[in-house]
């Protein structure tokens, strides 16, 4: 596939399926692969690629003079489409959620190197960056500029994730499990998923629970008759939360079974995993796809030294 011409910034062929063994794992019979979409990419990672991966085709294909796109300061998406952007040769503008800091966050400071404009607004602005009457007086100060959605979500977002379980074959697997923020990406992956396989969710944002949320994200999508789940119970406090417990999690899944997480979403889906395996509720002979979605990057706002890798 080509982006303005030029080959994919990222290499979809460096997903690796790695088995995940573990004690407890084993004790319950259960097997388990991680698809490391960590690997495509250090920078443009994980999901936020194939989130990413029909918007950037829309804006190289429409004569968009560039992007305008949303995110907070520790945002992967930010980072992930201003660098796909600078490789695709398209200008693009990143609105960031509240007043600029003193410092920039690591990751705002790598999204303006790869050239994006950064431009901040209060968070009362912020809040209305789905409401249409505030995206056109948008389109009227940025004319003939794509706008992708937070986080590259809309049908493209999801469109693009649908790939995810077509890198390498998946057919065999019972369960797959993702974290879930907007949940694109799970929507992405119910829709690719055969009627033997069901979803879980592990959401990383608080306050979620017994709410619409799935309601709201999968409108009249799943022909699967609700074959899916989505657990509440593993944000540890809340979005980009973290505890010590947490980061010890971390290191030991490292060092133990050379898988590095991010504290912000996927150490949250593995503890939540394999507590669900604890608990009993994958059952004896299972097959997960433990779904790998990135975001390394985000550790770099921890103190030098707090993870061993
Ligand atoms: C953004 C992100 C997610 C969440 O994806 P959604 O489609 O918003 O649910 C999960 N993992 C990582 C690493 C992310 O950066």
């Amino acid at each position: 596939m080509l982006l303005n011409g030029q080959i994919l910034p990222v290499d979809e062929s460096k997903v690796s399926l790695d088995e995940l063994i573990f004690p407890s794992l084993q004790a319950a019979r259960i097997q388990a692969h991680v698809l490391r979409l960590d690997k495509i990419h250090p920078v443009i990672s994980g999901n936020k690629w194939f989130k990413l991966k029909y918007h950037l085709l829309r804006a190289a294909a429409g004569n968009y003079r560039g992007i305008l796109t949303w995110g907070g300061a520790y945002s992967n998406h930010l980072v992930a489409a201003a660098c796909a952007a600078a490789r695709a040769g398209i200008p693009i503008t990143g609105i960031v959620r509240g007043e600029r800091p003193v410092t920039l966050s690591h990751t705002l400071l790598a999204a303006q190197k790869y050239g994006m404009d950064l431009l901040f607004t209060s968070r009362e602005n912020y809040r209305r960056r789905q409401d249409p009457a505030y995206l056109q007086v948008l389109a009227g100060e940025y004319p003939d500029t794509l706008m992708v959605p937070e986080g590259g979500g809309g049908p493209e977002g999801i469109r693009g994730c649908q790939e995810i379980l077509s890198l390498t074959d998946t057919r065999s697997f019972t369960d797959i499990i993702c974290a879930a923020g907007t949940g694109t990406m799970f929507c992405g992956l119910l829709q690719a998923s055969l009627v033997h396989q069901r979803m879980t969710g592990i959401c990383v944002l608080k306050g979620l629970e017994g709410s619409d949320y799935e309601k709201d994200r999968m409108p009249g999508q799943n022909s699967r008759g609700g074959n899916y789940r989505i657990f509440h119970d593993y944000h540890q406090g809340g979005y980009a939360k973290k505890n010590p417990d947490l980061i010890d999690f971390m290191n030991n899944l490292y060092t133990n079974c050379g898988i590095p997480s991010d504290f912000v979403y996927t150490a949250k889906m593995f503890y939540g995993t394999l507590d669900l395996v604890q608990k009993g509720y994958f059952t004896a002979n299972s097959r997960l796809l433990i779904i790998h979605s990135g975001g390394l990057q985000g550790n770099e706002s921890l103190s030098p030294g707090t993870l061993l890798f």
